[in-house]
Formats: C-alpha cells, sequence, structure tokens
C-alpha cells in the first residue's frame, strides 16, 4: 500500500529555524538609507521589535525556536505531506508529484508561520498594538490568528481592490479582533496624499505599508509587522523546508525538482532554502523554481537593484528584483503576488542561479487550479495555483522524456475565500493579463540612482 500522507508527530516540529545568510554564495548586500548609508538597528527600532532586527541580519546558521511558539505551532504543525497520487494518474506521468500542505492552518495558509512568531517576540518586548498591511487578506487573517492568541491589539491596512473583492477576509480579522482599513485611507498623511492625486485609487500593498509603518511609528506602544520579504519572515517559514525534508526522508524520496509561488517570496523561502543549503554544498541536485504571475512579473522581468518597500520611499532600500515603488500591478485575481519588490534573500540566490524563475498567466493557472481540484479534490489559493501549474508542466516534461522525477511544491494556501475568482473563470470572464513592457520601463526609471 502506498501512502497518501507522510505524518510527522508533534514532537518532530523542528526547534530551530535555517538562516540561509551564512550559507548564501555571494554576501547579502546590506539595506541603505536614502542618502546611501548603511542602516543600524537604531533606524529600525523605531519600527520592529528588536529581536527581529537581530534575526534579519543574524549570521548564525540555527536559530533557536521559544517553546511558547512551537505550542502554537502544535495546532496545525506538523502540516502533512500529500503524494498527488491522483494528478499523476490524470496526467499519465512517470513523475511523483508530492505537496506540503500548508492550508491547514487555521487562517488556511503557510503566514501564521511568521505571525506567531512576530507577534510572540512584539508581545515579550511589551508592545501593545500591531499594525500591517495586507493584500488578498491572507497576512492580516494570519496576523489577527497570532495577535489574537497572543492578546495583542491590530491595525490591518487592507489593499482596497481586495478588501472589495474578499468581504470575507475582512470578517475573519474581525472574528480574531482585529480592526481592518481599506486602503488608501484618509487615517494617514501617506494615503491621503495618495487621494488626492487618485481618488479611486485600487491601492497596493506598496501604499498600504506605507499607511500601516507611519501609522506604528506615530503610536508609541505600537510596531510593524511585514508578512513577506524580509529576511526574519523568510527565517520563521523554514519550518516547512524542514519539516518536509524529515518526511521526505520517510518517503525514501530525494527531491529533484522544488516549487513555490513567489509574492514577497516567503513561502517559497520556506520551502526551499534548507534545501537550497544542500545544493550550495553539493549534496543536492535539484532544480528550485521559483513562480510569479506574468502580471507582476518581478522576479523574471525586474531589474536586481536597490529600491524602497514603499509607494512614498519611507522603507530603507533593499536590493532586490524590483518592477520599481511606484508600480502598480493590475488586479489580478492573486493578490497576494501583486508585490513590486521580491525578498532579497530569493532575489539573491536567482542572481547566483541557485534557483530560478518563471511566470504564467492568469488563466493557464487557474486551468491548473482547477485540474487540482478535479483531480486531488483540493480547492487551491489562486497565489498557489501558480505552483501547481509549474509542477503540472514538470510532470508532463516526464511524461515525454520518461524520467520519473520527484516532484515537490508547497500547497501555501486553500482557495475558500477566493471562491469569487473561480466564480469568474467558470463562467469565462476572467482575463488574461500581462503588464505591458512600456510601464515596466516607466517605473524602473524611477528607481534610485543607486546601483
Ligand atoms: C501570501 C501568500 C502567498 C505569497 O506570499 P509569499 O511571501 O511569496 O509566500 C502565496 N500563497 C498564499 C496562499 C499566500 O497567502
Amino acid at each position: 500500500m502506498e501512502s497518501y500522507k507522510i505524518m510527522l508527530g508533534e514532537n518532530e516540529i523542528p526547534n530551530k529555524w535555517y538562516n540561509v545568510i551564512p550559507d548564501l554564495p555571494t554576501p547579502l548586500p546590506p539595506p541603505l538609507k536614502p542618502d546611501g548609508q548603511p542602516v543600524g538597528p537604531e533606524d529600525l527600532a523605531p519600527v520592529f521589535a528588536m529581536e527581529l532586527i537581530k534575526q534579519e541580519v543574524s549570521p548564525e546558521r540555527w536559530i533557536e525556536i521559544p517553546d511558547e511558539i512551537i505550542e502554537i505551532y502544535k495546532i496545525w504543525r506538523p502540516t502533512p505531506l500529500r503524494r498527488a497520487y491522483c494528478l499523476e494518474k490524470d496526467l499519465k506521468t512517470p513523475a511523483r508529484i508530492y505537496y506540503k500542505d500548508e492550508s491547514v492552518s487555521p487562517p488556511g495558509s503557510h503566514k501564521p508561520n511568521t505571525a506567531v512568531a512576530q507577534a510572540y517576540y512584539n508581545k515579550i518586548e511589551g508592545t501593545r498594538t500591531l499594525t500591517t498591511e495586507t493584500g488578498a487578506g491572507q497576512w492580516g487573517s494570519a496576523l489577527a490568528f497570532a495577535t489574537n492568541k497572543l492578546g495583542l491589539d491590530l491595525r490591518v491596512y487592507m489593499v482596497k481592490v481586495s478588501f472589495d473583492q474578499k468581504p470575507y477576509r475582512k470578517i475573519l480579522m474581525e472574528t480574531w479582533n482585529a480592526q481592518v482599513f481599506s486602503s488608501p485611507t484618509n487615517r494617514t498623511k501617506a494615503g491621503r496624499s495618495i487621494l488626492e492625486k487618485d481618488p479611486d485609487c485600487l491601492g497596493s500593498l506598496g501604499i498600504a505599508i506605507s499607511e500601516a509603518v507611519e501609522d506604528a511609528v506615530s503610536h508609541d506602544d505600537a510596531k510593524y509587522t511585514l508578512g513577506s520579504v524580509l529576511n526574519h519572515v523568510m527565517l520563521h517559514q523554514t519550518v516547512i523546508g524542514l519539516e518536509t525534508k524529515k518526511q521526505l526522508d520517510l518517503a525514501g524520496e530525494t527531491p529533484d525538482v522544488l516549487i513555490g509561488c513567489v509574492g514577497g517570496g516567503s513561502n517559497f523561502a520556506g520551502l526551499s532554502f534548507p534545501f537550497v543549503k544542500d545544493k550550495i554544498e553539493g549534496r543536492l541536485n535539484a532544480d528550485i523554481i521559483a513562480v510569479e504571475p506574468t502580471a507582476c512579473p518581478t522576479l523574471t522581468k525586474g531589474p536586481y537593484r536597490y529600491d524602497h518597500g514603499d509607494a512614498v520611499k519611507m522603507t530603507p532600500l533593499l536590493k532586490m528584483y524590483t518592477l520599481g515603488h511606484d508600480f502598480v500591478p493590475p488586479g489580478i485575481h492573486s493578490g497576494g503576488l501583486r508585490y513590486h519588490g521580491g525578498s532579497p534573500l530569493v532575489s539573491s540566490l536567482v542572481h547566483d542561479k541557485v534557483v530560478r524563475a518563471k511566470a504564467y498567466h492568469q488563466i493557464e493557472v487557474f486551468e491548473a487550479a482547477l485540474k487540482f481540484a478535479r483531480t486531488e479534490g483540493m480547492v487551491c489559493a489562486p497565489e498557489t495555483a501558480h505552483a501547481i501549474k509549474a509542477a503540472i508542466d514538470e510532470a508532463e516534461k516526464c511524461s515525454q522524456t520518461g524520467e520519473e522525477k520527484c516532484i515537490v511544491f508547497n500547497y501555501s494556501g486553500h482557495g475558500f475565500f477566493d471562491l469569487g475568482a473561480y466564480r469568474e473563470y467558470l463562467s469565462g470572464n476572467l482575463k488574461e493579463y500581462e503588464y505591458p513592457k512600456e510601464k515596466i520601463a516607466e517605473s524602473i526609471a524611477a528607481l534610485p540612482d543607486i546601483e
């Protein structure tokens, strides 16, 4: 009998996170202030909890996970590694396809892996209120789950296009005691300045970040949190890959292909970084693929440059693949993939060709989501569907070559709050979108003049 899922016991939740920084082939370029000077801890202290600032620049390869965080992880971790037998059969592929199911968390995605950690460090340092932005609503829900669990208040700036498309995400956040605003708002200077220029602005993660940071720095008891992009977020997510490694060992497998979708890069990093370590050390020869939408093609079309993380240039400059901080992506359904930049760690690994990037169109991605739902039965988030599409492509290549590859992808979240997008696809109204070259050139031209 073959197993459909490979499970671990609660005592097998990793007790350390893996930090890829000391293992990078090229040292990470430091964050810079707008004047080009390196950012110090004192610059970040008004915004982030000190322990998270330390983790952001830590040279330690392994960082201990506090017991109180592991206790909360136990609510849904370890997550299952599932074998996609039914999809394999449907594709008639000799490949073996596995997916790490991060959709089993209470908010339904991988995001609480870092939300719980960020809320915890803030709590022990005396923060009373957290602020954040959210795109599709998954980060806001994950943080609401975490702040509610740890007894903190939360103010969420939700990108307007998602606020309007996904009312149930807001209700979920409110269920977990968070306050939710449609961004751009009139509550902040950043929001007001955008609304003056464009009262109908659909919002963007960049704008919402500006608002949430401004809210945090203008209140003494408040700190800001970010659900992706930053090094400490990638760090916390490595529980995904560390568990996957144990599970593949149990199945007697070595991965040939590892796949994750990329918005800011955290679920991709979480799955892949523990394997990236083996690849850099020459112990693993896997093809590691970061998948993004053609509507927001950061890694495939952006330059590797210093840029701001937000629209009004409040955040430090990070060296990353970027489409420019004033890039406002179209209102595609993968709200979680609509960010102009990418994780500096993931960017560095793409630049050094340890991992590679690939982009797909929205409609082929939804076709993959539907195939997955109709074979495996699982209804995925539109973001996750990008990883599924790439896994199907790789498995189909194996059908042609006869190669029996082991393909592993991260099932970053379920799609139960994204049924509006499924409705559009099923009724034939989903539109193809590829961001026009000229528009990308325009926002890239506005990048700061630092190489
Ligand atoms: C937020 C989100 C993403 C994209 O964010 P990353 O930081 O790139 O992982 C992908 N999938 C789901 C389900 C998400 O909630």
